[in-house]
């Protein structure tokens, strides 16, 4: 496997897709991009202007007419050949999603890359069986209602499921019949970039899809402020969720926003203890912590605390850390050189408030070709303030803080303690307790027994300072169309 690292040798170019062409930036300027387990830069990206996004939405404007007004089942059919193109070269889909973010190999493929194809298929199904609605008043008069496409609409992606956050939000928007303007993250383009060459090798008619690259506060934002975009869909921090809704809502324009979140994992004694703690060791550090449905806050019922830990502690020592190509890895690099600091400065913090590391809390050193990289020991805190910063913020890595809870109402309060309100995890095997938990907690995403289990036609999506509206199956679809209703009295 480590001769992939030669395939990579050579210095790969990112082109931007601009009306169905692989186009260099008209300004020449590119940015440079890190292969996070080496820690050395091996692609370049473009830093698009103003000119590549005009000539991008140009094209989409030429394409909205044709495709729009295509059935359905046109639609449906290229987006399914995309899917399936991109099955076939999955292997080295996932390949690139590792080489470019860090996560481990097993993880790009049985996650990122099969997630994709399935987001791909989904909407391509999902606009088949789409059903509009109709409502009859008592008389002859009766209501339908249309879902028009909104034209040209934009896609901002982050770096953390880099192809598929841009498959969940790309299908829906061309299922509806838009043309979409899409911004990966600067820091993991490449899948995006090979996407790009699939969707020209499926067919998809030129100007549909314009991927193009470059800084979030630069070209992010003249994508967010152009009088052509009808909608945003975002996924991404808070603080930039913020100031996007700021520009586009002073535009009047449609705007989703899927941000950062605090989230709590709630553990009573009753639960399934066995698959409680193998799920809990996942939605702590799964990705390296870069999830935003990561439990960074654990409660624990007091009776169960001291064995909890324990165990917690010694199931987390057992994880695998270093090269992310090595097929036995279970967590690979921290996706930039920048986020790598930004953690470790967060455990920083976190002592200076008085709390303490049980485990980890520091870098970890990998030999070999990874020794350059930006690693992270799995770790967890005990004695963390709840009134600290720590407590309050995103860490966004491999870290999670354990805390002691006697009952139910103690334990609701603890998890609303939040300005996020993404998602909860609650393990116990009392249902009027999972009822009642599930109720009064303000969080967008709840699991019982369970993390991270998904079905795409659910509502997906945060309170609070978590975002605004969801996304999956019709919330998608409704996000991504504008709503006619049109009233017949034909008496
Ligand atoms: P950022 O908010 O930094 O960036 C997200 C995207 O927005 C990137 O493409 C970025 O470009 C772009 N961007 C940055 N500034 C602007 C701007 N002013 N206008 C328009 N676009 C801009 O998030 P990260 O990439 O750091 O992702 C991590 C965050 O994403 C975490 O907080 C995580 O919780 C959240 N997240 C939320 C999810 C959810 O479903 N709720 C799912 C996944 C992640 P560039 O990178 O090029 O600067």
């Amino acid at each position: 496997m480590e001769d992939v690292y030669r395939l990579y040798k050579s210095m790969k170019i990112i082109h931007n897709y601009i009306n169905g062409k692989l186009s260099k930036p008209k300004n020449s300027n590119y940015i440079r991009v890190f292969n996070p387990s080496t820690g050395k830069a091996y692609a370049k990206c473009p830093d698009s202007s103003f000119t590549d996004l005009n000539n991008a939405i140009a094209s989409a404007n030429n394409a909205f007419i044709l495709w729009s007004k295509k059935s359905n089942e046109d639609r449906s059919e290229i987006l399914l050949k995309i899917a399936h193109e991109l099955h076939k070269n999955r292997e080295k889909f996932a390949l690139a999603e590792t080489i470019d973010n860090g996560k481990p190999l097993n993880d790009s493929r049985n996650i990122d890359i099969e997630r994709s194809i399935n987001n791909l298929k989904f909407f391509a199904s999902a606009i088949i069986n789409n059903s509009s609605e109709s409502h009859s008043l008592p008389g002859n008069v009766i209501n339908y209602t249309l879902r028009d496409p909104l034209g040209i609409v934009a896609c901002i992606t982050p770096w953390n499921y880099p192809l598929h956050l841009l498959t969940w939000k790309i299908s829906p928007a061309l299922m509806m019949g838009n043309c979409v303007i899409a911004k990966p993250s600067e820091v993991t383009p490449m899948t995006a970039y090979l996407f790009s060459k699939l969707c020209i090798k499926a067919g998809l008619p030129k100007g549909v899809l314009n991927i193009i690259y470059g800084a979030g506060n630069n070209i992010g934002d003249e994508i967010v402020k152009h009088p052509k975009i009808k909608a945003i869909s975002f996924t991404g921090g808070t603080k930039t969720g913020k100031t996007i809704s700021k520009t586009a809502s002073s535009l009047l324009k449609k705007v989703s926003l899927e941000l950062g979140g605090k989230n709590p994992i709630i553990i009573f004694d009753d639960c399934n203890y066995d698959e409680m703690l193998n799920t809990t060791v996942r939605s702590s550090f799964g990705n390296q912590g870069q999830i935003c449905l990561c439990g960074e806050r654990i409660f624990i019922q007091e009776s169960i605390y001291n064995k909890f830990k324990k165990d917690f502690v010694k199931e987390t020592k057992k994880l695998k850390i270093g090269n992310p190509l090595k097929s036995d890895t279970n967590q690979g690099a921290i996706v930039s050189k920048e986020h790598y600091t930004k953690v470790l400065a967060y455990f920083d913090r976190a002592r200076e408030s008085g709390a303490k590391f049980i485990t980890g809390g520091k870098s970890k050193s990998v030999k070999g070709t990874c020794s350059k990289g930006w690693f992270i020991e799995p770790s967890i805190i005990e004695n963390l303030d709840r009134n600290s910063d720590c407590y309050k913020e995103e860490a966004f890595g491999p870290v999670t803080s354990l805390h002691k809870f006697k009952n139910k109402e103690e334990v609701i309060a603890m998890a609303n303690e939040t300005k996020y309100g993404l998602s909860a995890s609650i393990w116990t095997s009392d249902l009027s307790t999972a009822h009642q938990i599930a109720k009064d907690i303000e969080f967008g995403i709840v699991w019982v027994n369970a993390w991270n289990l998904r079905d795409l036609r659910t509502p997906f999506g945060g309170m609070k300072d978590s975002g605004l509206g969801r996304e999956g199956g019709n919330e998608s679809m409704r996000f991504f169309s504008e709503t006619k209703n049109v009233c017949i009295n034909y008496d």
